[in-house]
């Protein structure tokens, strides 16, 4: 079998992780890695699969595994511009994003000019520049394949469909994140702690956070928005508590198609790289019988109001969407650092994204621009 050559961009994270084992598995060959500052697992990793580069986000990091891998035939690489470089390496089949936030922007960017597929689990990325993607993209035919578990179920529905106004409706299920069935008042207190508990998923922080403020699915909805060509009212959430359906979609003519599987990341990352065959994986079978019943509700947009936002952002357009992003990014980090209260996110996210003006077409230096107004904006709101 052909050893398709990968380079995944985050490769210490959960994705990144869980990448390496379905690499390992497949024997596919690792060109590249990158990791923000683990240092230690950046090293075990780049000893068992041999990539020709290493590229660490921090340059005291960079240094260091510098030293660490003198003895190895791996190069290391540094900041932004090291990750671009392996993202657009001519050897790669596929790059697989899983780095955290939209400071994926740039390397997606980089690996569609050099005409590879990426396998996107970075949903920032689309989320702030969808209008470059996408139409470079077209440009360069070359695709975005889905690593998220509700963009992986709709793209693995819509195999076999080759008319793409046949597609009615996308129904994307959300687990409801740790705090489902709470009302505003009873947020108010939630610690960092509670807000890193997901019932269903073991995912980073940031990725945690955001779906303990739904504020994950409102960035999924956009992402699927740009994936699937389809505004954002054709897109609908339910919450359906077991994350066992991934999503569905509804056709024209009312036949709805739904992936089921065991909420295991194995799958639709093995999907992404294996594209479009099918592989044996070692996730465990799914049981509904385990499961005896599926269960089902409306989102609460009141309490959950960073949902409701990334709504009226997207359908706004432009730039709208970046600025709700970039609010969120900045927001998650203040609740980290113990600097604001739990619902304090989702009220700087619905004020920064909308505070000013935003461009509607855009040029990359515009989805940076608004980053940064955005991210001001909520450092000033919180006096800092
Ligand atoms: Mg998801």
């Amino acid at each position: 079998m052909y050893q398709k050559r990968i380079t995944i961009l985050g490769s210490t994270g959960s994705i990144g992780t869980q990448a390496l084992q379905v690499i390992r598995r497949l024997g596919y060959k690792l060109e590249a890695l990158s990791a923000n500052v683990s240092t230690d697992l950046a090293e075990k990793q780049a000893r068992e699969f041999s990539p020709r580069f290493a590229v660490m986000m921090e340059p005291s990091a960079a240094a260091d595994l510098k030293i660490r891998l003198a003895d190895t035939n791996t190069q290391v690489l540094c900041g932004m511009e090291g990750l671009c470089q392996i993202a657009s390496l001519p050897e790669n089949d596929l790059v697989l994003n899983s780095v955290v936030g939209m400071i994926g922007l740039r390397p997606t960017l980089a690996a569609i000019e050099a005409g590879t597929d990426v396998a996107l689990a970075n949903k920032e990325t689309l989320v702030a520049g969808g209008q470059l993607v996408m139409a470079a993209a077209r440009r360069k035919k070359v695709k975005i394949l889905p690593v998220d578990s509700e963009h992986s179920a709709i793209f693995q529905c819509l195999q076999g469909n080759s008319k793409k106004d046949a597609l009615h409706k996308i129904i994307l299920t959300a687990s409801g994140g740790p705090f489902f069935g709470k009302k505003r008042e009873e947020l108010e207190q939630v610690t960092v702690d509670q807000a890193l508990r997901h019932p269903n998923w073991v995912m980073g922080a940031k990725l945690t956070i955001d779906s303990s403020t739904l504020m994950n699915k409102g960035l999924e909805m956009i992402e699927a928005s740009w994936l699937f060509q389809k505004p954002i009212d054709s897109i609908e959430v339910v919450v359906h508590r077991e994350s066992v359906i991934h999503s569905m979609i509804e056709y024209v003519d009312g036949s709805c198609i739904a992936q089921l599987g065991t909420p295991d990341m194995q799958i639709p990352i093995q999907y992404a790289m294996t594209y479009p065959d099918r592989v044996p994986s070692q996730v465990k079978p799914l049981s509904l019988i385990d499961y005896g019943k599926l269960t089902f509700y409306p989102p609460d947009l009141r309490t959950f109001s960073c949902l409701r936002t990334c709504m009226d952002a997207a359908r706004m357009g432009g730039l709208y969407p970046c600025a709700a992003n970039a609010a969120n990014e900045e927001a998650v980090a203040l609740f980290r650092e113990r600097k604001i209260r739990f619902l304090q996110i989702g009220e700087l996210v619905e004020k920064a994204a909308f505070f000013q003006r935003m461009p509607l077409r855009y040029t990359l230096e515009d989805v940076f621009w608004a980053e940064e107004e955005a991210r001001r904006f909520v450092r000033v709101q919180c006096g800092l």
